[in-house]
């Protein structure tokens, strides 16, 4: 029996949805409800240092306001520490995963990178680090095409939890998504340089992993990717406009111009496809300036 379809927007709140992130809870969106799947909305706040509540409330009530409704309960990832603790010493016990005491200075002639396994003890604050050394993986992305990783390239050992105790990204993601039984991953491509390093998580757990779409991503003038480093502006709520554009930008044609926020959803969800995007990055137009 084929798996039901399960997709999911997984925003970290480290500050309010830009026009980029709304772009990849669209996609993500239409393309579960094309499929009559379920779509979930979990937030991924495991660092601590960055994340807060406010901008959750905020994200989640931009959200509501373009009608991305999760069809469960909100999932918000630092109340599962204990979950990622325990698929953690999974992979300590399997000796995949060693204690670090090396800091950004001491891996400066590296480039901050970490290379090979280091002789750090547990007596004294560390992180955790995953000893991925080898593995090959492949797959064909429907928008980026056929993607080969090498874990190991470039050479580096990803931090699994980090000497403030608070977990990465890489190791919550997988656990969330595979827990969550999510089949499909609709994200921009972005984060497709970190997807090897999931893709041994997954192995490692012997997970299947769910299928794996990656976005195009909008780019400014300078070829900067829209993003809240670049000081994307917050987009403003339920505005019809908005959403318009955030279907041009993803490749439909004809839109309405006469349709609510709700019936415009539904009248994407029929015509969106995957294959009227490409790999190529998508440049901003100059009169979306005002709100991205
Ligand atoms: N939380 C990640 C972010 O906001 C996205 C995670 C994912 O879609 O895999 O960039």
């Amino acid at each position: 029996m084929p798996t039901a379809y399960r997709g999911r927007f997984a925003p970290s709140p480290t500050g309010p949805l830009h026009f980029g992130s709304l772009l990849s809870a669209v996609a993500s969106y239409l393309d579960a409800r094309q499929q009559q799947g379920t779509w979930l909305i979990r937030i991924e706040d495991v660092d601590g240092t960055r994340c807060s509540t406010a901008f959750q409330q905020a994200i989640i009530s931009t959200l509501h306001s373009y009608e991305l409704f999760s069809d469960e309960d909100i999932l918000v990832q630092s109340e599962r520490y204990d979950l990622y603790q325990h698929h953690l010493e999974k992979l300590i016990a399997r000796d995949l995963a060693y204690p670090c005491q090396c800091t950004r200075a001491s891996l400066k002639a590296t480039q901050g990178l970490h290379p090979s396994r280091c002789h750090s003890d547990t007596q004294t604050a560390h992180s955790w680090r995953a000893q991925c050394d080898q593995g090959i993986y492949e797959f064909i992305d429907p928008i980026q095409g056929p993607q080969h990783f090498d874990v190991r390239q470039p050479l580096n050992h990803p931090v699994l939890k980090r000497k403030d105790d608070y977990f990465s990204y890489q190791l919550a993601v997988v656990v969330d998504d595979h827990l969550q039984n999510i089949s499909h991953i609709v994200r921009g491509a972005d984060l497709l340089e970190t997807t090897g390093q999931q893709l041994w998580l997954y192995q490692q757990f012997a997970w299947q992993a769910p299928e794996l779409c990656h976005l195009p991503l909008i780019i400014n003038e300078h070829g900067d990717k829209i993003s809240k480093q670049n000081h994307a502006k917050a987009i403003p709520n339920g505005e019809v406009r908005v959403l318009q554009r955030v279907l041009h930008y993803l490749g439909l044609s004809n839109i309405p111009s006469d349709l609510n926020i709700a019936r415009l959803l539904d009248w994407a969800s029929e015509h969106w496809s995957q294959q009227r995007l490409c790999q190529a990055s998508l440049p901003l137009q100059d009169s979306d300036q005002d709100f991205i």
